[in-house]
């Protein structure tokens, strides 16, 4: 008979944005003239850059005529998008990563989710904490921890991340075979130096380790030191697989497109002990379980490589980075500590008292949803994220809210 994968009953019971849904819900029934404003989830509120609203324009006009129709593309993405990326968001930057290094997929949320398939079951894993909940969750469900037991899994190690070391793990003692790291981080907003990042790739080297690096907010580095890609850091390409996005680049969410880097240098053992690439096996996974991104879109995200393209995703970038200097500003006006928001579209806020605790003030007080760090892992607790994706007029509108509520 049939049964179900029990590794599923292990998960927590419910995702930590349909707690605050529920919550929310609650509140706003209870109290139907008040507006809620939400600074909580990581959504996207400003329309498509025009660049891309052309291509995806003079895209599905190809797409109505014989000549220029397309069916079933590349599963790894259209050469002329895999070229442009390997061009402009690698080479510029004095990296090495070839076209056909690079997967386009529809989400880095489904990279990093799926990623995990080709390693071995008994891969010992190192995550941080607070964490985007995608690294832990896949993991639990293929079988690599065990239960929970007081917010955490038996069978990670988790590189916490704190006040006092800046939000930004270091290197642990003990080894681990898998390694996932995202700069800038979503939720502390917190960026890696290259001296740091270059501590994770000689770990790696030293334990056999396989480093993940989500860097789904690149897009959003302004300070020139802090590196754009682990590939910046000499000997990464033996040692990393780098995820991109370009739903918080452009604004895609509700598009989706993102790409992963899988570099042909880049080898682990079989259980004979010998190497075997891991670009081969990404290849071989993705050329049998997806059919890729659909045309329009992948010129769509080539648009944003163009001169025009580029100045709209700036401006974006620029908008929301807008946002968080206000938020970054509000919260010091009422002396709580923050971190992000410089790098990054997320404020992590030092909120003093229980995480939940304060989200239900907020609500309560201000009408005003942040995201309970505690969601987000047991380092969370005591602090709150908030978010940067917003309207002008709703941040100004939250913050003088909170600022009458907390002042
Ligand atoms: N990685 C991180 C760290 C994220 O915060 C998110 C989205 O919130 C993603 C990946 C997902 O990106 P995508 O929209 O490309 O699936």
């Amino acid at each position: 008979m049939i049964r179900i994968n029990e590794n599923y009953a292990k998960l927590k019971a419910s995702y930590l944005f349909a707690d605050i849904a529920r919550r929310v819900g609650a509140y706003a029934a209870a109290h139907p003239g008040r507006a809620v404003i939400r600074m909580g989830i990581g959504d996207v509120t400003e329309p498509l850059p025009p660049a891309c609203v052309e291509a995806l324009h003079a895209a599905a006009a190809e797409m109505s005529e014989r000549a220029t129709f397309k069916g079933y593309g590349p599963e790894q993405g259209y050469p002329f998008l895999r070229e442009l990326i390997s061009r402009h968001d690698y080479g510029e930057r004095g990296c090495n990563v070839e076209p056909d290094e690079i997967f386009v997929s529809d989400g880095a949320k489904c990279d990093c989710a799926n990623i995990q398939e080709i390693f071995a079951a008994d891969a010992r894993l190192a995550i941080p904490d607070p964490v985007y909940p995608v690294y832990v969750d896949t993991n639990v469900m293929a079988g690599r921890t065990g239960q929970a037991a007081d917010g955490r899994y038996e069978g990670i190690l988790y590189l916490e991340a704190t006040e006092s070391n800046g939000y930004v793990p270091g290197v642990p003692d003990a080894p681990a075979d898998l390694v996932y790291l995202c700069f800038p981080n979503n939720p502390t907003g917190a960026v890696a130096t290259k001296a740091r990042l270059a501590q994770w790739v000689a770990y790696a080297k030293r334990n056999g380790a396989v480093i993940l690096y989500d860097s789904a907010y690149e897009a959003y580095i302004r300070d020139p030191a802090v590196p754009h890609s682990i590939y910046e850091v000499e000997g990464a390409r033996d040692v990393a697989i780098e995820f991109r996005s370009f739903s918080k680049t452009a604004g895609f969410t509700g598009m989706r497109c993102a790409y992963a880097v899988v570099p042909k240098s880049l080898t682990a053992p079989d259980g004979a002990g010998r190497p075997q690439a891991l670009h081969s096996l990404w290849h071989r996974r993705q050329t049998t379980k997806t059919n890729g991104v659909s045309y329009p879109v992948q010129r769509a995200a080539a648009a944003i490589y163009t001169e025009a393209g580029r100045k709209q995703v700036r401006g974006l970038t620029d908008f929301y980075l807008g946002n968080a200097r206000l938020i970054r500003a509000a919260m010091a006006r009422l002396g709580l500590a923050c971190a992000g928001g410089e790098d990054a579209p997320y404020v992590w806020v030092n909120v003093g008292r229980g995480s939940w605790e304060f989200f239900d003030l907020l609500l309560e007080r201000a009408q005003v949803v942040c995201t309970p760090g505690a969601g987000f892992g047991r380092c969370g607790e005591g602090h709150v994220r908030i978010s940067a994706f917003n309207s002008r007029e709703n941040v100004e509108e939250a913050l003088a809210r909170i600022a009458a509520a907390l002042g």
